[in-house]
Parts: C-alpha cells; sequence; structure tokens
C-alpha cells in the first residue's frame, strides 16, 4: 500500500516481529472487521441495525419469546445480505496467519461465520451464529439457510417441523448468557496466550470487552487494530487507528514473506 504513513510503516515491521516471536497468539474480531463486508453494525448508530428499533426491545429473550415477529422484521435487512457478503481481506490475510502457525485461536463477537468462509478454524463464536437455528420449545437444532427465503420473500417467521415451535437464531440476544462451553474455551485462550490481536473490536461490550485484560494480567503483548480508541490504548505495545482491511494484509505479507 502506497498511501500508508512512514509511521504506520514502521508499526507495522514492529507488529510482525511480534507476532514471528509469539508462540500463542490469539485474535479477537469484532464488528469492525465484518463492516468491510457489507454486514452492518448492530450497534452503530449511524446505519446500524439499533437506529430505528430499540434493541432492549427487539433483541432480548424477553421480547423474543413474545414477540418474534418483531424480532424477525428487524433483522431481516441482516439476513438479507448474508446470502452475498464474502470475506474480504482482513479476514483472509488472518486465516492465512492462522494455517502458517502464527495464530492459535480467533474468538469473534461476529455472527456472520466469515472467519470461517475465509479459511479460519479454530473459531471461538463468543455471541453465536446466524447459521443455525433452534426450536425454542423441543431444541431441534437446524441450518438457517433452509428458511431464509420465505423470511425475506414473505416475512414467514421460522418454525419447527417437528413440534412447530419458533425456531430461534443461535445468536446471543440481551438477557441471555454467552454460550458457556465457547465462553469457557475463550478465557483459557486468553490466560495462555502471549499475544492478543485485537480486530476491528471498540471492545464496549461486556464480557467480551475484558478478555484482553486476562491476556494482559498474564503478561502477554497486546495489539489494537481499530479505527476508533478503546479503553486499552494505554495498555497496548501498538496501536493501529486505521482500516484493518489496509493494516492485516500488509503485517500478513511481511509476516509470511510473500
Ligand atoms: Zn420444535
Amino acid at each position: 500500500m502506497t498511501d500508508l504513513s512512514e509511521q504506520t510503516r514502521f508499526k507495522i515491521l514492529c507488529a510482525v516481529d511480534i507476532i514471528r516471536m509469539s508462540k500463542d497468539t490469539v485474535v479477537l474480531t469484532g464488528a469492525g472487521i465484518s463492516t468491510h463486508s457489507g454486514i452492518p453494525d448492530f450497534r452503530s448508530t449511524e446505519g446500524g441495525l439499533w437506529e430505528r428499533y430499540d434493541p432492549y426491545e427487539v433483541a432480548s429473550l424477553a421480547s423474543f419469546r413474545y414477540h418474534p415477529e418483531k424480532f424477525y422484521q428487524w433483522i431481516r435487512p441482516l439476513a438479507q445480505g448474508l446470502d452475498q457478503v464474502k470475506p474480504n481481506a482482513a479476514h483472509l490475510g488472518l486465516a492465512r496467519l492462522e494455517n502458517a502457525g502464527f495464530i492459535q485461536t480467533v474468538i469473534t463477537q461476529n455472527v456472520d461465520a466469515l472467519h470461517q468462509r475465509a479459511g479460519s478454524k479454530n473459531v471461538l463464536e463468543v455471541h453465536g451464529t446466524l447459521e443455525t437455528l433452534t426450536c425454542v420449545s423441543c431444541f431441534q437444532k437446524v441450518n438457517t439457510q433452509n428458511y431464509i427465503k420465505p423470511l425475506l420473500e414473505e416475512g414467514t417467521i421460522p418454525r419447527c417441523a417437528v413440534c412447530g415451535g419458533i425456531l430461534k437464531p443461535d445468536v446471543v440476544l440481551y438477557g441471555e448468557e454467552l454460550p458457556v462451553g465457547i465462553w469457557l474455551k475463550a478465557l483459557d485462550a486468553c490466560k495462555q496466550c502471549d499475544l492478543m490481536i485485537v480486530v476491528g473490536s471498540s471492545l464496549e461490550v461486556l464480557p467480551v470487552a475484558g478478555l484482553p485484560m486476562r491476556a494482559l494480567e498474564r503478561g502477554a503483548h497486546l495489539i489494537l487494530i481499530n479505527r476508533m480508541a478503546t479503553y486499552l490504548d494505554v495498555r497496548a505495545d501498538l496501536i493501529f487507528h486505521e482500516d484493518v482491511v489496509e493494516i492485516i494484509p500488509e503485517i500478513t505479507k511481511k509476516v509470511l514473506g510473500n
């Protein structure tokens, strides 16, 4: 890239050194990586899905139980986009680093499965996934793909073929616990890593925002790549307030030497 500043180029070289030296690297990703693939940021006030709806009203577990139709109306624009979105240069760069042994774990707040589609293998989806739905009555799990078309075209609420109950996307709603098995794995990964790289997360949503602290407590290095400042900027070894799609591919090329 020609438009990166001298200072940014220097920081990229430092990041490359830290990544090469590290034995166990955990990457934590948030909405800022997927907005470059056209996925709206759930929480962004500009054009975000929150703008027209009160999130606590539509996207809470309690209201889903009473008004699933409101939830599905709200999530329709996201479901619409999911068919067309593709992993971007940042997802692909992280997957290349993982496959070459430079990243051990990807923890993501995103529910779009773009890391897996890019080729990442050890992905912990702490906020769940839109890829599957679970029946709220009999807990039957199904693939979302089979229900997207009727939802988009007719606004049909997905229902369980076994018992007729409402199907809920396997994403974590307000008032809902994080998937405990995945959360414990994420905690363990953070406690044992020697490098944590935060990519496209402003670290505002608890409890995930606290994960880098677990890594820092054990003496891990911290690299932050996010447009906005975070509460951990003061603790980071390196900070990039640039677009992840500009920085990650450059770092990847230099770490891998091609
Ligand atoms: Zn059912």
